[in-house]
């Protein structure tokens, strides 16, 4: 039977990204280049929004995490304690015929899949990138673009712990760029070889990793569902012996049904304290844990949450994207959640007549103040809804004539395309109620539903 996809074409996220100014083609001017990506206007606002969802959820809202940011490039000493230079490397063929290069794990049959040449041998690929510090380039100086984030945060366990107060169980949190010279790449934004992580290593004491790990799994499974990703869409799945790193306890990827398949968004993994025993040998320093209770030194266990900026915001695309019918017309809608929105509110005069520009100038400088919004007056009052629901904005704000006399706007929602008149001096308190998650039918006194008239 073959694998279950996601029905959606990727081709349809690629080409909306583009068109709309989410994502484009690096260095597209020159031909691009392979698997680098650029987040356009849109894109880089929605990835922030992603970013702070996480930083949010894992580091503001909790006592028992902080937060880091740690220099990319690192001491090269942290890459052979951490097993990097000698075993981060994926088996390599190359075709004969047409030399292009493939994983060979990825690989069904034993010839070339685009011109089914013969292939060469698997020899070991070390993904890292390369380059040198200062001006001599020689061996002495190599060093090397950090491919996880999650080293930084282990390197600087015992400044956290000695400048936090923090006491076991707590974690590190890091959101950062990682590169790894991937073999194969594709599908987009999902592999690439510049990439944003979040990770987490939350240290516990031994003995009671089992449960923490439990923990984490749940509540990084959650949060996917929380930011509205359909749970048709997501799954756990346990890694197998044989895939388990040698260090591991346990691992679960979340997964995401990808239009290419069920596939990697996130892999929590229990590394016991192979990490810190690691650091402590190579560097010489105690990277141990004093409890105070029991009166003992032992070196914590690591649970490590390791999820993908990137991934993530393809997978909030593909669960956003929608097409309904509206007005007897396809409409293209990104039904994404509040928080992950790029634009939250869209300024729409309901004509380009100069009476009502000074109010609706008014109203977008009162409403850029608390929120991303957009002004918009070119075209039809239609057509701009359709381009404000096509990337996803909550709520557009329509000011008419009827509002120079009586102080009041019009809102409409974007998913279900109701409407309410309200006075502007309600509107920015009231938008950020159903922002925050206020249903849009709980209608204060003042609000009185409207024909919808306006969206014709
Ligand atoms: P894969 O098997 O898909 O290459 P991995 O198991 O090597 O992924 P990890 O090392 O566990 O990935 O990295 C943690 C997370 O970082 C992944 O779940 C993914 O979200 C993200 N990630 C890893 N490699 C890439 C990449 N090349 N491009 C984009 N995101 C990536």
């Amino acid at each position: 039977m073959p694998e279950k996809k996601n029905k959606l074409d990727m081709e349809k996220i690629v080409s909306l990204c583009k068109r709309r100014g989410f994502i484009f083609p690096s260095s597209e001017i020159y031909g691009g280049l392979g698997s680098c990506w650029d987040y356009g206007q849109l894109g880089v606002e929605l990835k922030r929004n992603v970013r702070n969802a996480w930083w949010r959820a894992v580091v503001q809202e909790r006592d028992d995490m902080v937060g880091i940011d740690a220099s990319i490039m690192m001491h090269p000493q942290t890459w052979v304690a951490s097993g990097h230079v000698e075993g981060f490397s994926d088996p390599l063929v190359e075709c004969k015929n047409c030399h292009l290069r493939w994983r060979a794990t990825d690989l069904q049959g034993d010839s070339c899949p685009d011109c089914a040449g013969e292939l060469t041998e698997p020899r070991q690929f070390n993904l890292m990138f390369k380059t040198f510090m200062g001006p001599v380039e020689d061996e002495a100086n190599v060093i090397y673009l950090r491919p996880e984030t999650a080293q930084g945060i282990f390197v600087n366990f015992d400044n956290v712990l000695a400048t936090s107060r923090k006491k076991l169980p707590f974690g590190i949190a890091q959101i950062g760029k990682s590169f790894r010279n991937e073999i194969t790449t594709g599908n987009f934004i999902f592999r690439t070889r510049e990439f944003e992580q979040m990770e987490i290593e939350y240290f516990v004491k031994p003995g009671t990793d089992e449960k923490w790990f439990d923990y984490w799994v749940k509540e990084r499974f959650d949060w996917y569902l929380k930011l509205g990703v359909g749970e048709e869409n997501l799954r756990l799945r346990q890694h197998g012996k044989s895939e388990l790193a040698h260090y591991a306890k346990d691992c679960y990827d979340v997964e995401y049904l990808f239009p290419m398949g069920w596939s990697e968004l996130e892999g929590i993994a229990n590394r016991g304290d192979f990490d810190l025993v690691q650091h402590a040998r190579h560097s010489g320093k105690s990277l141990s844990y004093f409890d105070e209770e029991s009166g003992e030194h032992y070196t914590p266990y690591v649970i490590e949450p390791s999820a993908g900026v990137d991934r993530s915001t393809l997978a909030f695309l593909i669960d956003a994207y929608d097409e309904d019918v509206a007005e007897g017309e396809t409409r293209v809608v990104l039904h994404f959640h509040y928080d992950l929105a790029p634009i939250k509110v869209a300024i729409l005069p309901l004509s380009k007549n100069e009476k009502l520009v000074p109010l609706s100038r008014e109203i977008y400088t009162e409403l850029r103040r608390h929120f991303m919004t957009q002004y918009d007056d070119a075209q039809s009052i239609g057509r701009r809804y359709r381009r404000q629901d096509e990337i996803g904005t909550p709520f557009c704000v329509t000011i008419d004539f009827q509002s120079l006399e009586d102080k009041q706007v019009t809102v409409r929602e974007r998913d279900s395309m109701a409407q309410i008149r309200l006075p502007i001096k309600e509107l920015v308190k009231t938008l950020q109620a159903k922002l925050s998650g206020e249903p849009f039918d709980t209608q204060p006194l003042w609000a009185t539903r409207t024909s919808d008239a306006l969206g014709k």
